[in-house]
Protein backbone atom coordinates (compact mmCIF):
# COMPACT_ATOMS: atom_id res chain seq x y z
CA UNK A 1 0.00 0.00 0.00
CA UNK A 2 1.94 3.33 -0.98
CA UNK A 3 1.34 5.82 1.67
CA UNK A 4 2.21 9.53 2.39
CA UNK A 5 3.19 10.16 6.06
CA UNK A 6 2.86 14.01 6.87
CA UNK A 7 5.75 14.66 9.29
CA UNK A 8 5.98 18.12 8.73
CA UNK A 9 4.72 21.22 7.02
CA UNK A 10 1.13 20.42 7.23
CA UNK A 11 -1.54 22.69 8.50
CA UNK A 12 1.79 24.72 9.41
CA UNK A 13 4.17 26.92 7.60
CA UNK A 14 7.85 25.62 8.62
CA UNK A 15 9.75 22.10 8.96
CA UNK A 16 8.18 20.04 5.64
CA UNK A 17 8.91 16.55 5.84
CA UNK A 18 7.13 14.16 4.07
CA UNK A 19 7.94 9.79 3.51
CA UNK A 20 6.49 8.45 0.89
CA UNK A 21 6.52 4.50 0.56
CA UNK A 22 4.99 1.12 0.30
CA UNK A 23 6.26 -1.26 2.93
CA UNK A 24 9.33 -2.12 0.65
CA UNK A 25 10.50 1.23 -0.43
CA UNK A 26 10.48 4.72 1.06
CA UNK A 27 11.78 8.00 0.02
CA UNK A 28 11.71 10.96 2.10
CA UNK A 29 10.62 14.56 0.12
CA UNK A 30 12.57 17.35 2.25
CA UNK A 31 13.47 17.52 5.69
CA UNK A 32 12.81 21.18 7.10
CA UNK A 33 13.25 23.08 10.36
CA UNK A 34 10.18 25.64 11.06
CA UNK A 35 12.17 28.42 13.11
CA UNK A 36 10.83 29.36 15.76
CA UNK A 37 12.31 30.51 19.32
CA UNK A 38 11.17 30.21 22.93
CA UNK A 39 13.09 30.81 26.48
CA UNK A 40 13.49 27.19 26.39
CA UNK A 41 13.49 26.11 22.53
CA UNK A 42 14.96 26.74 19.24
CA UNK A 43 13.02 25.70 16.19
CA UNK A 44 10.61 22.81 15.99
CA UNK A 45 11.31 19.23 13.79
CA UNK A 46 9.42 17.13 11.60
CA UNK A 47 7.47 14.93 13.91
CA UNK A 48 9.02 11.62 11.72
CA UNK A 49 9.17 7.74 13.60
CA UNK A 50 12.27 7.41 13.82
CA UNK A 51 11.91 3.17 12.70
CA UNK A 52 10.74 3.97 9.44
CA UNK A 53 12.90 7.12 8.97
CA UNK A 54 16.03 4.23 9.33
CA UNK A 55 14.57 2.88 6.63
CA UNK A 56 14.34 5.30 4.26
CA UNK A 57 16.43 4.59 0.66
CA UNK A 58 16.97 7.99 -0.48
CA UNK A 59 16.04 11.39 0.19
CA UNK A 60 14.79 14.28 -2.04
CA UNK A 61 14.96 17.53 -1.66
CA UNK A 62 13.64 20.35 -3.43
CA UNK A 63 15.66 23.61 -2.67
CA UNK A 64 17.63 24.66 0.27
CA UNK A 65 15.06 27.14 2.15
CA UNK A 66 15.78 26.15 5.97
CA UNK A 67 12.42 24.88 6.10
CA UNK A 68 12.89 22.41 3.77
CA UNK A 69 16.64 21.11 4.47
CA UNK A 70 17.22 22.39 8.15
CA UNK A 71 16.27 19.09 9.68
CA UNK A 72 18.50 17.23 7.34
CA UNK A 73 21.77 16.90 9.64
CA UNK A 74 19.73 15.32 12.09
CA UNK A 75 19.56 12.09 9.81
CA UNK A 76 23.41 12.28 9.53
CA UNK A 77 23.67 12.48 13.33
CA UNK A 78 21.14 9.80 13.59
CA UNK A 79 23.65 7.72 11.26
CA UNK A 80 20.84 7.54 8.27
CA UNK A 81 23.95 8.16 5.38
CA UNK A 82 21.00 7.62 2.45
CA UNK A 83 21.50 9.41 -0.98
CA UNK A 84 20.04 12.99 -0.71
CA UNK A 85 19.45 14.03 -4.31
CA UNK A 86 18.82 17.65 -4.79
CA UNK A 87 19.57 19.82 -8.00
CA UNK A 88 23.43 21.16 -8.87
CA UNK A 89 22.34 24.49 -8.04
CA UNK A 90 21.19 23.53 -4.42
CA UNK A 91 23.93 21.72 -3.22
CA UNK A 92 26.26 24.23 -2.14
CA UNK A 93 23.17 26.07 -0.47
CA UNK A 94 22.28 23.04 1.57
CA UNK A 95 25.44 23.61 4.01
CA UNK A 96 25.29 27.21 3.99
CA UNK A 97 21.23 27.16 5.13
CA UNK A 98 22.08 24.41 7.62
CA UNK A 99 25.02 25.93 8.97
CA UNK A 100 23.16 29.32 8.88
CA UNK A 101 20.32 27.83 11.19
CA UNK A 102 23.03 26.24 13.51
CA UNK A 103 24.69 29.39 13.79
CA UNK A 104 21.62 31.47 14.67
CA UNK A 105 20.47 28.62 17.39
CA UNK A 106 24.27 29.39 18.81
CA UNK A 107 23.84 32.90 19.15
CA UNK A 108 20.49 32.55 20.74
CA UNK A 109 22.13 30.58 23.61
CA UNK A 110 20.35 27.36 22.71
CA UNK A 111 21.36 23.86 22.54
CA UNK A 112 22.23 22.80 19.27
CA UNK A 113 20.76 20.30 16.93
CA UNK A 114 23.54 18.94 15.26
CA UNK A 115 27.29 19.58 15.00
CA UNK A 116 29.01 21.58 11.86
CA UNK A 117 30.26 17.39 10.88
CA UNK A 118 26.81 16.91 10.05
CA UNK A 119 26.44 19.39 8.32
CA UNK A 120 29.35 18.62 6.27
CA UNK A 121 29.06 15.01 6.00
CA UNK A 122 25.45 14.78 4.43
CA UNK A 123 25.63 12.51 1.52
CA UNK A 124 24.51 14.90 -1.12
CA UNK A 125 24.06 14.00 -5.07
CA UNK A 126 23.29 16.44 -7.69
CA UNK A 127 20.93 16.11 -10.02
CA UNK A 128 19.96 17.93 -13.24
CA UNK A 129 16.60 18.90 -14.65
CA UNK A 130 14.93 15.95 -16.65
CA UNK A 131 17.19 13.68 -15.03
CA UNK A 132 14.78 10.09 -13.67
CA UNK A 133 16.13 8.57 -10.14
CA UNK A 134 14.99 5.46 -10.10
CA UNK A 135 14.89 4.14 -6.28
CA UNK A 136 12.93 0.37 -6.20
CA UNK A 137 9.74 0.63 -7.47
CA UNK A 138 9.50 4.26 -7.51
CA UNK A 139 10.79 6.22 -10.47
CA UNK A 140 11.55 10.39 -9.95
CA UNK A 141 12.43 12.88 -12.27
CA UNK A 142 13.19 16.81 -10.76
CA UNK A 143 11.58 19.60 -13.10
CA UNK A 144 12.27 23.59 -12.30
CA UNK A 145 9.30 24.76 -9.90
CA UNK A 146 10.12 28.64 -9.90
CA UNK A 147 10.55 29.32 -6.80
CA UNK A 148 14.27 29.62 -6.30
CA UNK A 149 17.24 29.04 -8.62
CA UNK A 150 17.40 24.99 -8.83
CA UNK A 151 14.37 24.43 -6.79
CA UNK A 152 12.14 21.38 -8.19
CA UNK A 153 9.17 19.89 -8.31
CA UNK A 154 9.13 16.00 -8.09
CA UNK A 155 7.66 14.27 -11.11
CA UNK A 156 7.09 10.48 -9.02
CA UNK A 157 6.05 7.51 -10.52
CA UNK A 158 5.39 4.56 -8.30
CA UNK A 159 4.34 1.55 -10.09
CA UNK A 160 1.12 2.60 -11.50
CA UNK A 161 0.55 6.21 -9.68
CA UNK A 162 1.79 9.48 -10.40
CA UNK A 163 2.21 11.80 -7.57
CA UNK A 164 3.21 15.02 -7.91
CA UNK A 165 5.33 16.69 -5.23
CA UNK A 166 5.30 21.12 -5.83
CA UNK A 167 7.73 21.70 -3.48
CA UNK A 168 7.60 25.31 -3.54
CA UNK A 169 6.72 26.56 -6.58
CA UNK A 170 6.04 30.14 -8.47
CA UNK A 171 4.74 31.62 -12.12
CA UNK A 172 6.21 34.61 -11.01
CA UNK A 173 9.87 35.04 -10.84
CA UNK A 174 11.83 37.48 -12.48
CA UNK A 175 14.36 35.24 -13.68
CA UNK A 176 13.60 32.04 -13.29
CA UNK A 177 11.25 29.31 -16.11
CA UNK A 178 7.67 28.73 -14.41
CA UNK A 179 7.11 25.07 -13.41
CA UNK A 180 5.15 23.12 -16.38
CA UNK A 181 2.12 20.50 -14.76
CA UNK A 182 0.50 18.19 -16.87
CA UNK A 183 -0.96 14.85 -17.73
CA UNK A 184 -2.73 12.42 -15.12
CA UNK A 185 -1.88 12.32 -11.67
CA UNK A 186 -3.59 10.38 -8.79
CA UNK A 187 -1.91 12.77 -6.19
CA UNK A 188 -0.75 16.43 -5.72
CA UNK A 189 1.53 17.65 -2.95
CA UNK A 190 0.64 20.87 -3.27
CA UNK A 191 2.19 24.30 -1.85
CA UNK A 192 -0.70 26.39 -0.80
CA UNK A 193 1.34 29.13 1.27
CA UNK A 194 -0.89 31.96 0.25
CA UNK A 195 -4.08 29.65 1.11
CA UNK A 196 -7.18 31.08 -1.48
CA UNK A 197 -5.44 34.32 -1.54
CA UNK A 198 -5.36 36.14 -4.75
CA UNK A 199 -1.56 38.26 -5.05
CA UNK A 200 -0.92 40.68 -7.95
CA UNK A 201 2.79 40.98 -8.04
CA UNK A 202 2.40 44.20 -10.49
CA UNK A 203 1.43 45.83 -7.34
CA UNK A 204 3.78 44.77 -5.06
CA UNK A 205 6.59 46.01 -7.50
CA UNK A 206 4.93 49.08 -7.34
CA UNK A 207 4.07 49.64 -3.83
CA UNK A 208 7.77 48.93 -2.90
CA UNK A 209 8.92 50.97 -5.52
CA UNK A 210 6.81 53.55 -3.95
CA UNK A 211 8.30 53.07 -0.44
CA UNK A 212 11.47 53.01 -1.23
CA UNK A 213 11.43 56.11 -3.24
CA UNK A 214 9.70 58.19 -0.79
CA UNK A 215 11.99 56.64 1.78
CA UNK A 216 15.18 57.69 -0.78
CA UNK A 217 13.35 61.15 -1.33
CA UNK A 218 13.68 62.28 2.26
CA UNK A 219 17.59 61.86 2.45
CA UNK A 220 16.62 58.01 3.98
CA UNK A 221 18.07 54.61 3.51
CA UNK A 222 16.14 51.57 3.55
CA UNK A 223 17.19 48.71 4.65
CA UNK A 224 15.47 45.43 2.63
CA UNK A 225 16.28 41.89 4.88
CA UNK A 226 16.13 38.70 2.30
CA UNK A 227 16.86 35.64 2.04
CA UNK A 228 20.67 34.87 0.29
CA UNK A 229 19.13 33.59 -2.62
CA UNK A 230 16.01 33.92 -4.84
CA UNK A 231 14.18 36.86 -3.79
CA UNK A 232 17.10 38.93 -2.72
CA UNK A 233 18.25 38.70 -6.62
CA UNK A 234 14.27 39.32 -7.62
CA UNK A 235 14.30 42.27 -5.74
CA UNK A 236 17.89 43.28 -7.10
CA UNK A 237 16.13 42.66 -11.11
CA UNK A 238 13.69 44.90 -10.21
CA UNK A 239 15.57 47.67 -8.47
CA UNK A 240 18.20 47.90 -11.25
CA UNK A 241 15.64 48.03 -13.60
CA UNK A 242 12.73 50.21 -12.44
CA UNK A 243 14.23 52.57 -9.37
CA UNK A 244 14.16 55.38 -11.02
CA UNK A 245 15.77 57.96 -7.94
CA UNK A 246 19.46 57.73 -8.18
CA UNK A 247 20.78 56.02 -4.78
CA UNK A 248 23.52 53.13 -4.65
CA UNK A 249 22.10 49.97 -4.08
CA UNK A 250 24.54 48.00 -1.14
CA UNK A 251 23.87 44.46 -1.64
CA UNK A 252 25.86 41.60 0.66
CA UNK A 253 28.40 39.93 -0.97
CA UNK A 254 27.02 36.27 -1.12
CA UNK A 255 23.87 37.65 -2.70
CA UNK A 256 25.88 38.97 -5.95
CA UNK A 257 27.86 35.79 -5.55
CA UNK A 258 24.66 33.82 -6.03
CA UNK A 259 23.76 36.01 -9.15
CA UNK A 260 27.03 35.45 -10.93
CA UNK A 261 26.87 31.96 -10.28
CA UNK A 262 23.56 31.55 -12.38
CA UNK A 263 25.31 33.10 -15.53
CA UNK A 264 27.73 29.60 -15.05
CA UNK A 265 25.36 27.59 -17.09
CA UNK A 266 22.10 29.63 -17.29
CA UNK A 267 20.06 27.29 -19.38
CA UNK A 268 21.36 24.16 -17.31
CA UNK A 269 19.77 25.87 -14.29
CA UNK A 270 16.67 26.98 -15.67
CA UNK A 271 17.69 30.60 -15.77
CA UNK A 272 15.61 33.10 -18.48
CA UNK A 273 17.43 36.37 -18.75
CA UNK A 274 21.19 35.84 -18.46
CA UNK A 275 21.74 39.24 -20.38
CA UNK A 276 19.65 41.55 -17.73
CA UNK A 277 22.01 39.54 -14.45
CA UNK A 278 25.50 40.57 -16.66
CA UNK A 279 24.09 44.41 -16.66
CA UNK A 280 22.91 43.94 -12.68
CA UNK A 281 27.07 43.11 -12.02
CA UNK A 282 28.18 45.81 -14.44
CA UNK A 283 25.85 48.32 -12.59
CA UNK A 284 27.71 51.42 -10.97
CA UNK A 285 24.77 51.98 -9.27
CA UNK A 286 24.96 48.52 -7.18
CA UNK A 287 27.53 48.42 -4.79
CA UNK A 288 28.97 45.47 -2.94
CA UNK A 289 29.61 44.82 1.13
CA UNK A 290 31.04 42.25 2.77
CA UNK A 291 31.16 43.94 6.59
CA UNK A 292 28.25 46.65 7.03
CA UNK A 293 31.50 48.83 8.01
CA UNK A 294 31.85 49.07 4.05
CA UNK A 295 28.49 50.90 4.51
CA UNK A 296 29.20 54.72 4.50
CA UNK A 297 27.50 56.03 7.84
CA UNK A 298 26.23 59.46 5.90
CA UNK A 299 23.94 59.76 2.64
CA UNK A 300 20.96 57.50 1.34
CA UNK A 301 21.37 54.17 0.33
CA UNK A 302 19.29 50.85 -0.19
CA UNK A 303 20.70 47.74 1.31
CA UNK A 304 19.72 44.17 0.71
CA UNK A 305 21.11 42.30 3.53
CA UNK A 306 20.46 38.56 5.43
CA UNK A 307 18.90 37.29 7.05
CA UNK A 308 15.63 37.78 5.91
CA UNK A 309 14.38 37.07 9.53
CA UNK A 310 16.49 39.71 10.91
CA UNK A 311 17.68 37.18 13.43
CA UNK A 312 21.13 36.79 12.36
CA UNK A 313 23.93 38.32 10.02
CA UNK A 314 24.07 41.85 9.07
CA UNK A 315 20.84 42.34 9.07
CA UNK A 316 20.53 42.27 12.38
CA UNK A 317 22.92 44.86 12.77
CA UNK A 318 21.55 46.80 10.63
CA UNK A 319 17.87 46.64 11.95
CA UNK A 320 19.67 48.54 14.97
CA UNK A 321 21.98 51.12 13.16
CA UNK A 322 19.22 52.32 10.84
CA UNK A 323 16.24 51.51 13.21
CA UNK A 324 17.42 54.33 15.64
CA UNK A 325 16.02 57.42 12.37
CA UNK A 326 12.62 58.00 11.74
CA UNK A 327 13.73 59.23 8.09
CA UNK A 328 14.84 55.61 7.22
CA UNK A 329 12.78 52.36 6.30
CA UNK A 330 12.78 48.75 6.99
CA UNK A 331 11.09 46.72 4.41
CA UNK A 332 10.17 42.75 4.77
CA UNK A 333 9.10 41.20 2.15
CA UNK A 334 8.33 37.84 3.33
CA UNK A 335 7.24 35.46 6.27
CA UNK A 336 8.40 36.25 9.36
CA UNK A 337 8.41 33.48 12.07
CA UNK A 338 6.88 34.27 15.37
CA UNK A 339 9.83 35.65 18.04
CA UNK A 340 12.58 36.49 15.22
CA UNK A 341 13.58 40.13 15.38
CA UNK A 342 12.14 40.81 12.38
CA UNK A 343 8.86 39.61 13.46
CA UNK A 344 9.53 41.64 16.77
CA UNK A 345 10.08 44.95 15.21
CA UNK A 346 7.37 44.74 12.81
CA UNK A 347 5.29 44.53 16.00
CA UNK A 348 6.63 47.58 17.20
CA UNK A 349 8.10 45.17 20.42
CA UNK A 350 11.35 45.97 20.07
CA UNK A 351 12.86 49.56 22.43
CA UNK A 352 14.36 52.63 20.27
CA UNK A 353 13.06 51.36 16.87
CA UNK A 354 12.06 54.75 14.75
CA UNK A 355 12.24 53.72 11.11
CA UNK A 356 9.12 53.41 9.21
CA UNK A 357 8.64 49.38 9.58
CA UNK A 358 6.76 47.93 6.69
CA UNK A 359 6.33 44.09 5.16
CA UNK A 360 5.02 43.64 1.75
CA UNK A 361 4.21 40.19 0.65
CA UNK A 362 6.81 39.39 -2.55
CA UNK A 363 4.76 36.52 -4.60
CA UNK A 364 6.95 33.36 -4.07
CA UNK A 365 4.21 31.00 -4.03
CA UNK A 366 1.06 30.33 -6.33
CA UNK A 367 -1.69 32.27 -5.20
CA UNK A 368 -5.42 31.07 -5.41
CA UNK A 369 -5.48 31.54 -9.30
CA UNK A 370 -2.35 29.46 -10.31
CA UNK A 371 -3.40 26.66 -8.14
CA UNK A 372 -6.58 26.72 -10.16
CA UNK A 373 -4.81 27.12 -14.01
CA UNK A 374 -2.68 24.36 -12.40
CA UNK A 375 -4.99 21.78 -11.35
CA UNK A 376 -7.01 22.90 -14.80
CA UNK A 377 -3.95 21.50 -16.63
CA UNK A 378 -4.13 17.88 -14.55
CA UNK A 379 -6.06 15.06 -16.05
CA UNK A 380 -7.74 12.52 -13.65
CA UNK A 381 -8.62 13.20 -10.39
CA UNK A 382 -6.44 13.56 -8.33
CA UNK A 383 -6.30 14.03 -4.32
CA UNK A 384 -4.97 17.48 -3.51
CA UNK A 385 -3.10 17.46 -0.50
CA UNK A 386 -2.36 20.99 0.64
CA UNK A 387 0.52 21.83 2.74
CA UNK A 388 2.60 24.88 3.67
CA UNK A 389 0.31 26.98 5.00
CA UNK A 390 -1.51 27.19 8.55
CA UNK A 391 -4.51 25.20 9.16
CA UNK A 392 -7.20 28.20 8.64
CA UNK A 393 -5.53 29.26 5.27
CA UNK A 394 -5.29 25.65 4.17
CA UNK A 395 -9.05 24.65 4.55
CA UNK A 396 -10.51 27.98 3.24
CA UNK A 397 -8.40 26.65 -0.05
CA UNK A 398 -9.48 23.04 0.11
CA UNK A 399 -13.09 24.01 0.78
CA UNK A 400 -13.14 25.94 -2.84
CA UNK A 401 -11.41 23.57 -4.64
CA UNK A 402 -14.34 21.22 -3.05
CA UNK A 403 -16.65 23.45 -4.73
CA UNK A 404 -14.98 23.39 -7.88
CA UNK A 405 -15.16 19.30 -7.30
CA UNK A 406 -11.42 19.12 -6.35
CA UNK A 407 -10.01 16.16 -3.57
CA UNK A 408 -8.65 18.41 -1.35
CA UNK A 409 -7.38 18.02 1.92
CA UNK A 410 -5.52 19.54 4.53
CA UNK A 411 -3.99 16.81 6.72
CA UNK A 412 -2.29 17.16 10.15
CA UNK A 413 0.97 16.90 11.42
CA UNK A 414 2.05 13.21 11.79
CA UNK A 415 -1.76 12.28 9.13
CA UNK A 416 -0.88 8.78 6.88
CA UNK A 417 -2.24 9.35 4.00
CA UNK A 418 -3.01 6.04 1.84
CA UNK A 419 -2.60 6.99 -1.87
CA UNK A 420 -2.80 2.99 -3.09
CA UNK A 421 -6.81 3.60 -3.52
CA UNK A 422 -6.12 7.29 -4.89
ZN1 LIG B 1 11.07 27.93 -0.08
Amino acid sequence: MLKLYCWGGVSEQGRSCFLLGDGNGFILMDCGVKRTFTAFKAGEYPQWDVNLLTRIDATFLSHAHEDHCGALPVLTKLGIQRPIYTHHLVVPEVTKSCSAWLQAVDSMGHKKPYEMEHVLSLPLHPVDFGVKIKIKDCEICFNPSGHVPGSAWFDIMWGDKRIIYTGDWSTSSLFISPPEFSGHADAVVLDGAYGAAVIRQDSIYEQLLEAITATVSKGGSVLLPVPRIGRSQEILILLSSALKVNVPIYVEAPILAGLRGFLRDPERSGIKCPAQITNICDNEKIKEFCRISDIPQKGEAVILATDAMGSSGATKELIDRLGISENNSIIFTGFLYEGTKGDQVLKGAVDGIKARVTRFTWKVHPDWKDIEDMLRKIKGDPIVVITHVAREKGDELAHMLRQKGVRAIVPRIGEIIDLSSA
